[in-house]
């Protein structure tokens, strides 16, 4: 039976009982942050609720991060919602339940995890060609090893925020080809890059592996993420070793973390085409293709949505990505490496066939090549001082339900 809430929302609101996020979250009147699960347009506070209809197990709910309800693992994440599920559809909860909701409007959201390790993937292949073609011309678009392992690096953890959350432009080093000497300044190509942000759980121990099957045990959640990049800072400085500074000022990520098991209906295959290789054994799991697809490697059917100051500029689909966040999860263990409560890894940008389906100004204007215009009739190549980007996000739920991302915000502040 399909669970509904007595709450009584519309069956296609975003928010609906399928979803069930988490965040963290305080009010003016009760400072102290604590763990809220949005419902509808309203945050039930987890932490208070769980006291009131005596679930001890609720405890983890009043840390000030989502991170000891991650280290819990897998039993105890299915545990607590299957129990906010029934406290939110059963009415004989109501009488109990009820006080422990709070308007959106009266709340302040918070960075939702103590962000653990870092990792940034580069799994769409449109974006990663699209990159080769601008940057390097003269070589084949995609990297030779791109179809035998997701590609990633280590981002900078300390750096990621929470939607809502303004930056400074960053200064850096760059060096044009054609210019004599490398100067110093503010960035002058800073970019966006729309990507899906995993959140991870259940630590591990060093030496110990994690299989693409035991992925699902360890990726809790899933969040937008703006992975802002100075492209002219990383044009000079990736050489030989990757991203770098160009990256690591700011991150930022939606606050509501959608739990995994809320897309279940949004899983999809991953795209493969004739001639596509053949995976190494370890990126495979149980139903998975020679090719890596299918079973627990599975990719997601999630929409996103771009806007610069109220314009939407770029549409891209999570459907074309390459490479399933267990693939990237066992990849990322499989020498050993130990993963922490409330580690991160991002998805890379996604970008589709189309042009309007671009996830970063760098295509969208072809490395500065084709600008674009926003409703107002300025033109874009890169962000300027001001802008503000907005990313949403959604899924197919359950029953024809729809399943809302939380939005994730930041502007561009001038150069401090
Ligand atoms: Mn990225």
């Amino acid at each position: 039976m399909t669970a509904t809430s007595w709450l009584d929302l519309p069956a296609d609101h975003p928010f609906g009982i399928h979803h069930l996020p988490y965040g963290i979250f305080s009010t003016a009147t009760d400072p102290g942050r604590r763990v809220g699960v949005r419902i509808g347009d309203l945050v039930l506070d987890a932490s208070r609720a769980s006291i009131s209809a005596g679930y001890a197990a609720g405890g983890v709910w009043s840390a000030p991060s989502l991170n000891p309800f991650l280290g819990q693992g897998s039993i105890a994440w299915a545990a607590g919602r299957a129990w906010l599920t029934e406290v939110l559809s059963d009415p004989a909860y109501r009488s109990v339940i009820e006080r422990h909701l709070l308007p959106l409007d009266a709340v302040t959201l918070h960075l939702p995890i103590e962000v653990g390790d870092y990792v940034d993937y580069y799994a769409s292949a449109h974006h990663a060609s699209n990159v080769g073609k601008i940057f390097r011309p003269d070589s084949p678009a995609l990297p030779v090893n791109w179809k035998h392992l997701p590609i990633g690096y280590h981002g900078r953890s300390g750096t990621v925020v929470v939607s809502g959350t303004d930056f400074h432009r960053p200064s850096g080093q760059r060096k044009g080809p054609q210019d004599p000497a490398p100067v110093f300044g503010p960035s002058v190509r800073l970019d966006i890059e729309a990507e899906l942000g995993y959140v991870v759980g259940g630590a591990t121990t060093m030496g110990e592996r994690v299989s693409v099957d035991e992925a699902g045990e360890h990726v809790f959640g899933v969040v937008i993420l703006n992975d802002w990049s100075a492209r002219d800072i990383q044009a000079w400085e990736y050489v030989p070793l990757g991203p770098y500074l160009g990256k690591s000022f700011c991150t930022s990520i939606s606050a509501w973390v959608t739990p995994m098991v809320a897309l279940e209906a949004a899983r999809i295959d991953l795209p493969r085409e004739e001639g596509d290789p053949e995976v190494l054994p370890y990126l495979r799991g149980t139903g998975t293709g020679a090719q890596g697809s299918g079973g627990t490697a599975y990719g997601l059917d999630v929409h996103l949505q771009v806007s610069v100051n109220g314009t939407v500029v770029t549409r891209p689909d999570y459907r074309d990505m390459y490479w399933s966040p267990a693939q990237m999860l066992a990849h990322m263990t499989v020498n050993g490496a130990s993963i922490r409560d409330g580690d991160l890894f991002g998805s890379g940008t996604i970008s589709g066939p189309d042009k309007g389906q671009r996830g970063s100004f760098l295509e969208l204007a072809w490395g500065g090549a084709e600008p674009f215009e926003l409703a107002d009739g300025s033109p874009r190549t890169y962000l300027q001082d001001g802008d503000e980007v907005v990313m949403t996000a959604w899924a197919p739920g359950p029953d024809g339900s729809r399943i809302g991302l939380g939005e994730v915000s930041g502007r561009v502040l001038p150069t401090r």
